[in-house]
């Protein structure tokens, strides 16, 4: 690859925003930033981003280099993938032109999905510590069968596609499986996106604080929960694979876009809603983001602020209290069902 290619890939992914989208915290330090480094554990930011030279260097453990370094490293890819990764215009290991539908994925492709999405499932319920996350994060045990959730032990999915004659090499391609039989999303609680009962997409989240927070699926990065919200003429709109699951929990018709950069065209699903409450993380980006959404969306859209000393609506929900405090908050943002009413008699 041209080395012009490389620059321009560089300059169109700054690694400020990549690594904020991998869920790394960056302080401003100046005319730099810092952070806890994803790629060790630590308590104290090491970790230094430097715009002008768009590189990065950890005190710590010495990790280092460009945006691309960093998305190979932090989504355990090759140079070839974390460049595609990249020119799609999204550095989050997720690709950004996420159609509703499932993307062309091929039986192949969906045999496998099925098998690691069952495989995973069971684990999950067999975990100890996964199912102490998901209580810890107030996640009923119903949602994690219902949203089949699931646990990567990182080493059972190469021998249980080899006995199911599925492709390891797809496998790989497809996000599941690295090279040496080892799996990415080990030790991560799996979240599917499903569609007609099919998974199409997952994400895992690290049970730790010390990994990088998410990882996708090499697969077009889907709306999380989009049958939901499909045709409903009011459903909420939420950032996060919990804040999604939380919803769930609570019998709300809700999807999360599973970050802030969403494209115009990935929100045609919510043409047809009267009304589109958001519920966005309570930090700089996500306001910035419930503001930029709301925009494009109109009078149709409302904001609704969580208060002040949670992060988002999972924390919400963590509180005692807590679902009582938001369906008071929905009540006093301005009678919805009252609107929505008056929007289906006209
Ligand atoms: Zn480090």
């Amino acid at each position: 690859m041209a080395s012009l290619e490389i620059d321009l890939i560089k300059r169109d992914n700054p690694l400020e925003r990549v690594m904020t989208e991998h869920g790394v915290k960056l302080q401003r330090r100046g005319g730099r930033f810092v952070a806890r480094c994803p790629f060790h554990d630590e308590q104290h930011p090491s970790l230094v981003v430097y715009p002008d030279t768009r590189s990065f260097y950890c005190f710590g453990c010495r990790a280092s280099g460009d945006v691309i370094d960093f998305v190979r490293r932090a989504d355990s890819v090759d140079f070839k993938e974390a460049i595609r990764r990249l020119s799609n215009g999204n550095g989050n290991g997720f690709e950004q032109n996420a159609l509703p539908q499932p993307a062309r994925l091929t039986i192949d492709d969906q045999l496998i999905l099925a098998a690691a999405s069952n495989l995973y499932h069971e684990a999950l319920l067999r975990t100890e510590p996964a199912l102490e996350y998901l209580d810890w994060r107030g996640i009923p045990r119903a949602v994690a069968r219902r949203c089949r959730l699931g646990f990567s032990d990182g080493r059972s999915l190469r021998p249980f596609l080899q006995r199911h004659r599925l492709s390891l090499r797809r496998a790989g391609q497809l996000g599941l499986l690295r090279p040496d039989g080892s799996e990415p999303l080990a030790g991560r609680v799996v979240i599917p996106e499903l569609r007609d009962g099919q998974c199409i997409w997952m994400v895992g989240r690290a049970l730790d604080g010390r990994r990088l927070k998410y990882l996708g699926l090499s697969l077009p990065k889907p709306i999380l929960g989009y049958e939901r919200v499909r045709g409903q003429r009011r459903l909420f709109v939420t950032e996060g694979a919990f804040d999604y699951l939380t919803g769930v929990a609570w019998n709300l018709p809700i999807c999360a876009l599973l970050g802030t950069h969403v494209r115009a065209e990935r929100l045609a699903f919510l043409q047809r809603a009267h009304r589109v409450v958001l519920v966005f993380d309570n930090d700089e980006p996500g306001q910035t983001a419930a503001e930029e959404l709301a925009g494009t969306l109109g009078h149709r859209a409302c904001i609704l602020a969580l208060p002040a000393d949670v992060k988002d609506l999972n924390e919400l929900a963590g509180r005692p209290g807590g679902s009582d405090a938001f369906f008071r908050l929905l009540r006093e943002m301005g009678n919805a069902s009252k609107e929505d009413g008056h929007a289906s008699s006209q």
